[in-house]
């Protein structure tokens, strides 16, 4: 196992860099220091669905109780309906075994339940990163408040833009997908009664909208997809007028209970939709990516989180094989081989999704798409929601160690 005293800079405190400092501590037996630009751990105040795959990975860090017991557990699967509210098809909502469900998360109640985890000395606060660079010594990190600090290794978990990964060589362009998203809570009493725990999206002529419980059914998240050009011309995010939400869904086109739910929207914010093209590479020396800064992607398939937490149990399992400080490149390779494609395929993949979500291109037939939505039902069970990240990175660790004897 790479030396205790190894040390390790995590530059970012979302929710993947968090994860990461807890499967580093726990899996690789590694303290590393989280260094976040805001003055406090936070999250905007929307929904989450912490997938199969990853709550998998939360279990092996003993950190799933403390996030069940916050969260939302649905009743059973997902619909995908028309604008009218007729079912195109239901949605696998757990694993094949049945083991692990999704689970609706206030994103606050995450970064608190994943930070409960890590040990507050080990994070610093009102740090932001403005320059990375390797040295004779080791990693070189500067922030905007002056601090400077070498270590021998460096994590960007800093998001979509991302400064640590100019240091490992990549430049990808923001792409727009056309799309904003409305998004914020309901309080669930203001529903009716028998309104289903469970996911439901409605998919209309260009736009859709999705919901689901949260907070211990206290709360329904949603998110609505509309077309629009206006972070082109702007930013890519601020405060929305409840009535231009409503609006989008006005009129006999569109199911009266999803006109119903939006009439209990207090407040809502916009947010662009833009994801960037699959990198070429993640690590450099001792340097490396993880979350989206290594591969932001369109939330159509819920996996934006679920993957950066898969990376930090596959990168700690690497990094636990480390024998030495001098190790860890090689560790980073490692991880950066087996991650990339996994990722790349969920990056393309949650594009076709909010294509199909949206009835756009080729899914502008609706029986095509309504086809192809349920044939991503299995899929999405099979590949996505029953990949063990541990075992896969185990399984990778025996090839290379087999190929070295060779
Ligand atoms: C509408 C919408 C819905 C979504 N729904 C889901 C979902 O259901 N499931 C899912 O898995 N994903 C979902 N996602 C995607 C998910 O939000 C992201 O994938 C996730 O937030 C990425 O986590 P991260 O820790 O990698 O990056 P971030 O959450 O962006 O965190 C980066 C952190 O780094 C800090 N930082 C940035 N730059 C610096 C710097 N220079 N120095 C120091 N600190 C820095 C930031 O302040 C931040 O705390 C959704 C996204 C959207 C837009």
């Amino acid at each position: 196992m790479v030396h205790s005293n190894a040390r390790i800079a995590i530059i970012g405190g979302g929710m993947g860099g968090l994860t990461a400092a807890i499967a580093l501590r726990k899996i690789a037996g590694v303290q590393a220091t989280v260094f976040e630009q805001a003055g406090q751990l936070g999250e905007v105040g929307a929904g989450v669905t912490v997938a199969p795959n990853a709550a998998r990975v939360l279990d092996r860090l003993g950190v799933l109780e403390r996030i069940r017991s916050v969260g939302a557990v649905p009743d059973g699967h997902g619909v995908y309906q028309d604008a009218q509210g007729r079912m195109v098809t239901d949605a696998a909502w757990e694993d094949t075994a049945k083991e692990y469900q999704n689970i609706g998360m206030y994103r606050p109640d995450l970064i608190d339940a994943l930070a409960a985890e890590v040990d507050p000395a080990a994070v610093r606060l009102g740090h932001r990163l403005t320059a990375v660079e390797e040295t004779d010594d080791g990693v070189r990190v500067e922030f905007e408040n002056g601090g400077a600090e070498v270590f021998d290794a460096v994590i960007g978990a800093d998001g979509i833009h991302s400064v640590v990964r100019a240091a490992v060589g990549q430049h990808p362009e923001p792409v727009y997908s056309g799309y904003i998203v409305y998004r914020g809570v309901v309080d669930a009493s203001r529903l009716p009664e028998d309104w289903p725990m469970i996911s439901q999206v409605w998919m209309g002529d260009s736009r859709h909208f999705m919901c689901y419980p949260l907070q211990q059914r206290r709360l329904f998240n949603f998110v609505a997809g509309i077309p629009s050009d206006r972070p082109l011309h702007g930013p890519w995010s601020g405060p929305a007028e409840v009535a231009e939400l409503a609006a989008e869904f006005a009129g006999d086109g569109w199911d009266p209970r999803l006109q119903h739910f939006i009439a209990q929207v207090d407040k809502t914010f916009w947010w662009g939709l833009f994801d960037h093209d699959p990198l070429t590479n993640w690590s450099r020396g001792p340097i490396t990516l993880l979350g989206d800064a290594a591969h932001t992607m369109l939330p159509h398939q819920g996996q934006g989180v679920n993957q950066a937490i898969e990376d930090s149990m596959a990168l700690a399992t690497f990094l636990a094989a480390a024998d030495e400080v001098s190790d860890i490149p090689e560790a980073f390779r490692r991880y950066t081989a087996v991650r990339m494609q996994r990722t790349a395929i969920l990056q393309n993949g949650s594009r076709r999704a909010g294509a199909m979500f949206d009835a756009q291109y080729e899914f502008a037939d609706l029986a095509k798409r309504d086809a192809d939505i349920r044939v991503g039902r299995d899929f999405r069970r099979g590949a996505v929601f029953d990949y063990d990240a541990q075992k896969v990175a185990e399984r990778a660790l025996a090839r290379f160690r087999k190929e070295r004897v060779a």
